[in-house]
């Protein structure tokens, strides 16, 4: 979905506001693995200063994920911003800050690329159901939000001590022994 700029750029208006939603992702970036729920809403504006352009982007956005340390399917949400720039001038502009650049092509601007790229950079590194998640029993597994379970607190004391099969004879002597 492109954003058509024309009108905008051939009038006098210093600030272009806009918002919709994006239903559904028509760009080349594959983001099937990250289980976004369409669609993403976004809102911004385009603002002209002295003939560069500046564009402002927030979007919020649902997705499923599954929880940290439960493992439990839940829907998160996120927002994001974003602020990027267009030189008229393609010297002012600064390789090394790519990403807080746009390009207007044929008077319109690339809104579902931005849009996408945004969505995968947002995306957080951990997903946790409720911030006091219990999470899941070491030994059992059960999920700990739904209840406790038997299993004794100082579980590592029943974990029975493997013995070296070497040894084990010896020590079925000793117990003759000892009886
Ligand atoms: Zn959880
Ligand atoms: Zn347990």
């Amino acid at each position: 979905m492109r954003l058509d700029l024309s009108r905008f750029l051939s009038s006098d208006i210093e600030r272009y506001d806009f918002e919709g939603e994006l239903a559904l992702n028509d760009t080349n970036l594959d983001i099937d693995d990250l289980r976004i729920i369409f669609p993403i809403k976004y809102n911004g504006s385009i603002y002209d200063l002295t003939g560069e352009l500046v564009l402002e982007l927030n979007i919020s956005y649902d997705f499923i994920a599954n929880c940290d340390r439960c493992l439990v399917e839940f829907k998160n949400h996120r927002e994001a911003n974003y602020k990027a720039y267009n030189f008229k001038d393609s010297s002012f502009y600064d390789e090394d800050s790519i990403d807080e650049y746009f390009e207007v092509v044929n008077d319109s601007i690339d809104l579902s690329e931005i849009i996408i790229s945004l969505v995968v950079t947002s995306l957080p590194g951990k997903n946790l159901c409720k911030e006091d998640c219990k999470g899941l029993c070491p030994v059992c597994g059960k999920n700990l939000n739904e209840g406790e379970c038997d299993c004794e607190v100082e579980e590592e004391t029943e974990v029975e001590e493997k013995v070296d099969p070497r040894f084990e004879k010896l020590l079925d002597l000793f117990k003759d022994e000892e009886v």
